[in-house]
């Protein structure tokens, strides 16, 4: 099959046999399970359950009062011991609500149970479904599939499936797909059923061979008409927007979606999660993290539940060695730096990389910008990262808005080209929090201005109605004051006009008319 290009992009050390020596394992039960209850798009979902109730394997815990996001389940039994503030799994450190459920060792499940088969379902019973098991994206956006295949503008042509792990120490698709592999391209039938596409690719790294022999070997079980194709291995193949491009050859406008070029693309994991959710009922409550790095001793993937305290897996991997400097949540390009350990597993995390001195984030000064184009030239947005480095530096970000900012996809493929080692994508996000504090500002405004308009104009109506009523008062008024004048008048009219005694008959002329 044709596979076209996109520009720039780079060629990395992988280090994918780093966490692939070992075979997948499944992680222990921890003692705690810990559930953040604020949820993509600033959603806080509520709590279903109370302190002090026990809850089972596959209940729902939380939801979103809106329904935007899907809810939450327990990932075993046990008690909750807590809705409190704890420290989230996110670079800033903050804490925000959060569930705890301490695990009483029964492992107790609620009965699941799927649909017998799918194709005699409608795609919006199979959505509602995929909602209700808690689905979101698990290449690392957490998106909620639900909505990810809701019906668009236009019909969906082509489904893809995203095996592509470009970026470096992440295996936890690859081993999924080696272990996984009917899961997948069977969540896949589904998701072609729902979507009506007319064709499914699923998309591996051409030297991802072992997942590759997988697949071909679970297809050959007959599992459909899924097209298997082997991809270059180059960074970021894997973007959402870079895949679409390599199949396809059409470009997913800057601000627009897959779905307006007819496409839909998803993670296999996602789509093995929809397997799970449509066949067997079962609820998203675990998934398969990487667990790697210098700074860890027995590198591996791990089947994990959700909510395992990171520090948890970390020890199933053996434990920090003395090398490990940093950790960090997703793979060195794209991932977050984790201030400490003692935070949970969310189902967005696909890979704990703990880092070892030097390992890759060699700490060295940045040098001033010698113009080179070299981050240009690597950038597969088309953008211009000198540039956007100068604008977001400066506190130009009209400028660096005008540069297309927002399109930045922050790949960090141009900080890795910049011969000067200027943290780019750093001030990429810098820039981006602060454009959109002052959006957020400017939409604050915007409100109370609007909030402002909306009483002075509903004042001026009062005073309108006001006026209105006592000009009518007076017009009333006015009226009584003239009909009580013209019933004076008419009054005294009547008065002068009254009829006058007859005056008695003349004495002549009573003579006159005797004969
Ligand atoms: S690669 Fe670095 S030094 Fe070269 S133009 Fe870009 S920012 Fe400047
Ligand atoms: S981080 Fe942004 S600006 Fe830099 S190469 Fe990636 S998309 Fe381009």
């Amino acid at each position: 099959m044709k596979l076209w290009n996109f520009h720039g992009g780079l060629r990395l050390d992988g280090h994918k046999q780093d966490s692939t020596q070992l075979p997948p394992r499944t992680a222990a039960l921890p003692a705690r399970l810990v559930y953040p209850l604020p949820q993509r798009g600033g959603v806080l979902a509520q709590a279903q359950v109370a302190i002090g109730e026990r809850v089972l394997k596959n209940q729902v815990i939380a939801r979103d009062p809106l329904d935007q996001q899907p809810p939450l389940h327990a990932a075993s039994s046990g008690f909750v011991v807590a809705i409190e503030a704890l420290p989230l799994p996110h670079p800033s450190g903050l804490s925000d609500l959060c569930l705890v459920i301490e695990t009483d060792g029964a492992d107790e499940a609620l009965a699941c149970s799927g649909v017998e088969d799918f194709r005699q379902h409608p795609p919006a019973a199979l959505r509602r479904l995929i909602h209700e098991a808690g689905i979101v994206g698990l290449g690392g956006a957490a998106f909620p599939t639900a909505r990810k295949i809701a019906p668009g503008s236009r019909p969906i042509d082509t489904l893809i499936l995203n095996g592509a792990e470009c970026e470096p120490y992440i295996t936890c698709d690859d081993s999924l797909l080696r272990h996984h592999a009917a899961a997948v391209l069977a969540g896949g039938a589904i998701l072609r059923h729902i979507l009506g596409a007319g064709r499914v690719w699923l998309a591996v790294e051409n030297e991802r061979t072992e997942a590759l022999a997988a697949l071909r070997s679970a297809q050959a079980g007959g599992t459909g008409d899924i097209e298997i194709v082997p991809v270059p291995t180059l960074y970021p193949t894997g973007g959402e927007k870079q895949l679409i491009q390599v199949l396809t050859g059409r470009e997913v406008p800057n601000h627009g979606l897959p779905a307006d070029i007819g496409v839909a693309c998803l993670n296999v994991g996602t789509a093995a999660a929809v397997y799970r959710a449509v066949v067997h009922g079962q609820p998203l409550i675990e998934r398969i993290v990487t667990v790697t790095g210098r700074g860890v001793r027995e590198p591996r993937n791990f089947l994990a539940r959700i909510g395992t305290p990171i520090a948890d897996l970390i020890g199933q991997a053996g434990g920090y060695t003395e090398a490990a400097e940093r950790l960090i949540l997703g793979g060195p390009m794209m991932g977050h730096a984790l201030p400490r350990d003692d935070l949970p597993l969310v189902k967005a995390a696909n890979c704990l990389l703990i880092a070892g001195r030097g390992e890759f984030l060699a700490e060295t000064r940045a040098l001033p910008c010698i113009r080179c184009g070299a981050c240009a030239e690597v950038c597969p947005i088309h953008l211009l990262p000198q540039q956007l480095y100068w604008y977001s530096r400066s506190g130009q970000l009209e400028r660096a808005a005008d540069h297309q900012l927002s399109a930045c996809i922050e790949c960090g493929c141009c900080d890795v080209a910049c011969p000067s080692r200027i943290p780019l994508v750093q001030h990429f996000r810098a820039a981006k929090g602060l454009a959109a504090a002052k959006q957020r500002e400017r939409e604050h405004a915007d409100h109370a201005r609007q909030r402002h308009e909306a009483r002075a104009a509903r004042k001026a109506e009062e005073q309108r109605e006001r006026a209105a009523a006592a000009q009518r008062r007076k017009a009333n008024l006015d009226k009584a004051a003239a009909v009580k004048e013209a019933l004076a008048r008419a009054k005294q009219k009547r008065a002068t006009k009254a009829p006058t005694p007859s005056p008695e008959p003349h004495p002549a002329d009573s003579e006159a008319s005797e004969p």
